[in-house]
């Protein structure tokens, strides 16, 4: 296997609270092409995890893997409100150096494969709540990352719209075969999408499962449910 994340050891303190391990030497390797989910309760440290595997905090002791270009999604889409849809998107390609020429086809490549045509000039506030992630997840994706972080992206989201973007994510990661890490709080959302599901709890990395469902995965299969079962009691113990 071609590992393409590794996570060898990885602790994790604030300095405001230099008593509590958020994070407690977890050990992890991701797979080139593999959609791997994070649950675990609020506060468990998913979070954090995610933010150091993309950089953005540094872990206290432990060492990370990973390849350079690698896009992060947030909850919330954190689009930049005083710019349209292109000029978000746009503004991602520029920050990653992206040549010039370039940029205007890429812009439009991404934003057909997130289904968000015709709403170029559009600003944030003009866009639902799903529209405005999959904005983030075009800007996300144009750079073209190895591995793609997402943190709990459909969470504020209704359940159908939910539904389509999961379906919309799961062709991305298809067609692209790029890698996913994704943080959630919805077991049935991880079983769903999932290859490998990690069940973290006050900071560890307690368990990792093979979700070994066929795709299209059908959540109301005997299967789904067992697993489904399964999973729950060990997030309960
Ligand atoms: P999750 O994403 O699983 O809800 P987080 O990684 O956000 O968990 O948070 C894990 C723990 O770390 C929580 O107790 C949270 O309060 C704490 N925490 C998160 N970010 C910070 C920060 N910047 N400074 C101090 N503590 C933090
Ligand atoms: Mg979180």
């Amino acid at each position: 296997m071609n590992h393409v994340v590794t996570l060898d050891n990885i602790s994790k303190k604030y300095p405001g609270t230099p008593d509590k391990w958020v994070v407690q030497n977890v050990n992890l390797k991701v797979s080139q092409g593999e959609f791997f989910c994070l649950i675990g309760p609020s506060g468990c440290g998913k979070s954090t995890l995610l933010k150091m595997i993309a950089g953005i905090e540094t872990p206290t002791s432990g060492n990370i893997t990973k390849p350079s270009n690698i896009s992060m999604v947030f909850q919330s889409g954190a689009l930049l409100p005083w710019l349209t849809v292109k000029e978000n998107v746009t503004f991602g390609l520029k920050m990653a150096n992206t040549p010039k020429h370039l940029i205007e086809s890429q812009v439009a490549e991404y934003l057909r494969m997130v289904n968000l045509v015709g709403f170029n000039y559009k600003y944030p506030r003009q866009l639902s709540g799903g529209q405005r992630q999959r904005v983030g997840i075009a800007r996300a994706l144009a750079v073209k990352p190895e591995v793609l972080l997402l943190d709990e992206p459909f969470s504020a989201l209704d359940p159908l719209t939910t539904e389509e973007l999961h379906q919309d994510l799961l062709k991305i990661w298809q067609d692209t075969k790029i890698t996913i890490i994704m943080v959630s709080h919805l077991l049935e959302e991880a079983i769903l999408l999932a290859d490998r599901i990690g069940i973290m709890k006050d900071g560890n990395l307690k368990e990792v499962t093979e979700v070994n469902l066929q795709r299209p995965r059908n959540r109301r299969s005997e299967q789904f449910f067992e697993l489904g079962d399964k999973l729950y009691k060990l997030i309960q113990d």
